[in-house]
């Protein structure tokens, strides 16, 4: 059948144009889906060859050199216009293709987390680079799955004649909430008409509702003066008392604050030696709440306390912003679209060998020994995180809906080095397939379906004018670019010696 389809296509488009005249409008929308599908599953190994590169390249937020330029390479050779630096952020990606709206756009990251080198498939720690930096939350399989989902869909809107712009976001540094507020500034969302988060996770899942807090983060230095600390310390102010009483201060305060609230800190400067009355000492805070006018209220009453440790010690200090996130607010409109493809694409078929290596990594860390996943999660509301993700600045400036793939195995909490044992595995490769193919799937529904857009788009003007968005993001405000520099280049050499050197061309 398929022989006589490529040798007559005179034949094929009489036939095509019947069949598409006889079947209604959802059987046409399939044969969208089905070519997505069919170019994600000739094109896997190409999607997973990027994701496993960036995997190697371990690199953290700001640092993210060679998976921008790999991202940029493969996606320009597949036809979209790529954007590296944007914001004034030089690992800042933003690719697109076709024009004009509807505009539909991914928004993901693709940085790892220190100290989280691993080597892949090992069961026990063993860093593939002592103390180096890896992935030990799976980002690396967001540059994959994004790529992939959006070339799919470029394909079926050339093929099917469809209007409109399909946009991927990789924003740096989302471990460090340290861009999106920047890329929101900059206006990259003023003319799209819906977002879609893309998450690794080990089920395949959207959702609505609030998700994640609100975290707002600055770095708090007092300058004082030195003096020996026994010959004549009235001479002194000390910074590092400064820093003491503002953390005895917030201390004061935490039974004033509302039980939602969340706040730690770390001393990053305390002094040199005992003797020394310290002139510099920096503490550096994270504040957070459910909501991010709570959030700032608190973080207000911290500023206040560093003013009254200045007081207390003559000392002066200075604040500098260093990271904020409003939480998520995504849209239940856009997870019933989204959950529609869910069920149709459906989670991977594992082997038994696959449950069973996901088993015994679950029996020899002492976590419940469930296997994989194997069905979709039904739609529902979700809990609130308390964990935050600085893309939640992006869905209050557009509808959002979310999507989590199933590429890691359950159990396994992120942020710990055992999180990088399955990123390259064929359960990830596999998690990788369905989310390209779900994430296609409900982009294309969103290009050719403008009665979705416009209800999310209703939805969105009363839902975001309930807690209208303000930015955290002082005007003068740069983006730290410098982030994770000194630490990146510590290990960059030895990492190479592991990198793929893959240039994967999807076709
Ligand atoms: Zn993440």
């Amino acid at each position: 059948m398929r022989t006589i389809i490529l040798r007559q296509p005179g034949l094929v488009s009489i036939l095509t144009l019947t069949l598409a005249l006889m079947l209604p409008v959802g059987a046409m929308a399939d044969e969208r889906k089905d070519l997505a599908f069919e170019v994600i599953d000739r094109n896997a190994q190409q999607m997973t060859d990027v994701s496993d590169s960036i995997y190697y390249f371990g690199e953290m937020g700001m640092q993210e050199f060679e998976g921008s330029k790999l991202l940029k390479d493969t996606l320009e050779a597949a036809g979209f216009r790529v954007e590296l630096g944007g914001a004034g952020m030089p690992t800042n990606v933003w690719a697109e293709y076709g024009s004009g709206r509807p505009k539909i756009a991914i928004v993901t990251e693709i940085d790892a987390l220190p100290g989280g080198s691993q080597t892949p498939g090992e069961f026990a720690r063993k860093p593939l680079v002592a103390d180096a930096p890896g992935h030990m939350e799976g980002h690396n399989t967001h540059g994959g799955v994004a790529a992939m989902a959006a070339f799919a869909v470029k394909q079926v809107m050339q093929r099917h004649n469809i209007p409109g712009t399909v946009a991927i976001s990789y924003g740096p540094a989302e471990e460090q909430l340290a861009s999106r507020p920047f890329i929101v500034r900059a206006g990259y969302f003023k003319d799209v008409d819906a977002v879609i988060y893309l998450h690794i996770r080990d089920s395949l899942n959207t959702g609505f509702g609030i998700g994640n807090y609100a975290a707002i983060s600055s770095v708090f230095t007092f300058h004082g003066k030195t003096a020996h600390g026994a010959v004549n310390p009235w001479d002194g102010k000390d910074a590092v008392d400064a820093v003491v009483l503002m953390d005895m201060g917030f201390d004061k305060l935490r039974e004033h604050l509302r039980p939602s609230y969340r706040a730690h800190r770390t001393i990053t400067a305390g002094g040199i030696q005992p003797n020394i009355i310290a002139d510099k000492g920096q503490i550096w805070w994270f504040v957070r709440d459910a909501s991010m006018p709570a959030a700032k209220e608190t973080y207000e009453k911290l500023v206040k306390i560093a003013e009254g440790a200045a007081l207390m010690t003559g000392t002066t200090y200075d604040v500098k912003y260093s990271a904020s996130a409003w939480p998520q607010l995504v849209s239940k409109t856009l997870a019933e679209a989204i959950q529609k493809n869910v069920d149709l694409v459906g989670m991977p078929k594992w082997t038994e060998a696959e449950h069973e290596r996901a088993r015994e990594f679950q029996k020899t860390h002492g976590l419940p020994v469930v296997g994989l996943q194997t069905k979709v999660t039904p739609l529902g509301g979700r809990p609130q995180a308390t964990s935050s993700n600085d893309n939640g600045d992006v869905s209050w400036v557009v509808p959002a809906g979310s999507l989590n793939f199933p590429s890691a195995v359950p159990g396994v909490g992120a942020h710990e080095w055992k999180a990088a044992v399955f990123p390259t595995s064929s359960i990830s490769h596999k998690g990788q397939v369905v989310g390209a193919k779900t994430l296609a799937a409900s982009i294309i529904d969103l290009l050719t379906t403008p009665e979705l857009i416009q209800k999310a788009r209703a939805e969105f003007e009363v839902e975001s004018k309930k807690t209208p968005y303000f930015s955290l993001v002082p005007p003068d405000a740069k983006p730290d670019v410098e982030l994770n520099k000194v630490e990146m280049e510590k290990y960059r050499t030895d990492m190479k010696k592991y990198y793929l050197n893959k240039t994967p061309r999807f076709n």
